[in-house]
């Protein structure tokens, strides 16, 4: 069974986002970028499942800039088969990232496509839903777990006040939240044997699809600063300052 694994590549969850001076977005430049972390689950739950024997091989795609090669890069060394770059300098919108993608999976053909539950940059959440929509696919999104069994892909996912279980047919998506695992590190090998591993160079135009933009984006502000703690004296202070300045009890 072949599987589809997108990746983005985003601003480091670390990296402490700088908003530019006119609010027109956030400040990029010279920004460490790594792979969106739920694209690291996407790419460990594909490993895991190669090694157990269900997946026979894992194909990684990027929609980014040139430099997504290294994002791919990382999904590779993982443990990841091949990946596919789509080359473009454009922000791209959710809706062209799953029109490419359906493309992909129209020409490779995967049983399964584990995207991401969201992308850290923009917090969208929505490619993997119009993906499956555009496939006419069932979907299973914020899987905290997995299991592919008789053509079918049973997903737990985590609601409000509890756990649902749901079974869907293949071929399926699937998106992954924070607990389904925890990304393996690449060891020092496994870095060194992906440098081997083919990339394939694509652009949007390959596929027919055309970047289009929907969405404005009209400001971008950074949070408002917090303002400096005080230490108190006693509990009976602490107490009163709840009460009467903070007025929460
Ligand atoms: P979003 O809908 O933008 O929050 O992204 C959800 C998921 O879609 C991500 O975790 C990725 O798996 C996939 N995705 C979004 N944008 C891209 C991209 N430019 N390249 C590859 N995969 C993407």
């Amino acid at each position: 069974m072949k599987v589809l694994v997108p990746v983005k590549r985003v601003i480091d969850y670390n990296v402490k986002a700088r908003v530019k001076p006119d609010g027109s977005g956030v400040d990029l430049a010279n920004v460490k970028m790594s792979m969106n972390p739920f694209g690291e689950i996407a790419v460990e739950e594909a490993v895991r499942l190669k090694e157990k024997g269900v997946v026979s091989e894992i194909v990684v795609v990027s929609i980014g800039p040139t430099q997504a090669q290294e994002t791919i890069r990382t999904a590779l060394a993982m443990g990841a088969d091949r990946g596919i770059l789509i080359q473009t300098d454009e922000a791209v919108e959710p809706l062209s990232v799953a029109k490419l993608l359906k493309a992909v999976v129209e020409e490779e053909k995967p049983e399964l496509a584990i995207l991401g539950k969201q992308a850290i940059d923009d917090d969208a959440n929505q490619t993997g839903q119009m993906l499956a929509a555009l496939l006419d696919w069932p979907q299973g999104t914020f899987a905290s777990e997995l299991e592919i069994a008789d053509g079918k892909a049973k997903i737990t996912r985590e609601i409000d006040g509890g756990l649902q279980t749901l079974a869907v047919e293949l071929p399926a998506v699937i998106t992954t939240d924070l607990r389904l695992n925890e990304p393996r590190y690449a060891s020092l090998p496994n870095i060194m044997k992906a440098k081997r591993k083919p990339i394939d160079m694509k652009t949007p135009d390959d596929y027919g699809v055309a970047l289009e933009t929907r969405l404005e984006q009209i400001k971008v502000e950074e949070p408002p600063k917090r303002q400096a703690g005080v230490i108190v004296e006693s509990v009976t202070e602490l107490v009163d300052k709840l009460k009467n300045e903070a007025g929460v009890i």
